[in-house]
């Protein structure tokens, strides 16, 4: 059975940060889906087709990759996919109580999928889509956290 793994994420926009679990997690499993989130509640800061563009532009090096958006619950989305596991980011211990409460829940609607936390690099463990988020509002350079593909987008404003 082909071992299938799901990043999910609002991945607004995705960061070095985010790639770095992505390319350990594309290396431990045979297929790595990045799902993300429409994120409608949230009010998003960029569209949810531009983060899905420069999501693929960012990843288009790794093979074993597949870019999708999805709006329904977590774990029926992942079910659908023949996903076995879910994979988290965990930067700090402020991370852990609401991805702690995230993976109980998931476990109970979903038995079957188990939830594997990952730790970055120590140059990545203080980048967040907030904060650049934040940095490109206030005028900032975000080049050193974020791809390419996510620079020229913030650059060219299509921020909306
Ligand atoms: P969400 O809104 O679901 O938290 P994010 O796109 O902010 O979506 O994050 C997706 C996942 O990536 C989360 O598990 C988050 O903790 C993790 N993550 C975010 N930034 C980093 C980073 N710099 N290093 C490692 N993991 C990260």
């Amino acid at each position: 059975m082909k071992k299938i793994a799901i990043y999910p994420g609002s991945f607004d926009p995705i960061t070095n940060g985010h790639i770095d679990i992505i390319i350990r997690a594309s290396k431990i499993f045979d297929k790595l889906i990045i799902g993300i989130t429409q994120n409608n509640k949230k009010s998003p800061f960029l569209k949810i087709n531009d983060r899905v563009k420069i999501t693929k532009e960012s990843l288009k090096n790794i093979n074993n990759i597949e870019v999708l958006s999805f709006d329904n619950l977590l774990v029926d989305f992942a079910d659908k996919k023949n996903v076995q596991v879910i994979i988290r980011g965990l930067r700090a211990i402020s991370d852990f109580e609401h991805e702690f409460q995230l993976a109980g829940m998931n476990k109970s609607l979903n038995h079957k999928i188990e939830t594997l936390f990952m730790i970055p690099s120590e140059k990545y463990a203080n980048i967040s889509s907030s904060i650049v988020r934040e940095i490109f509002l206030l005028g900032g350079d975000v080049n050193l956290f974020v791809p390419k593909p996510v620079e020229n987008l913030l650059k060219n404003n299509l921020t909306k």
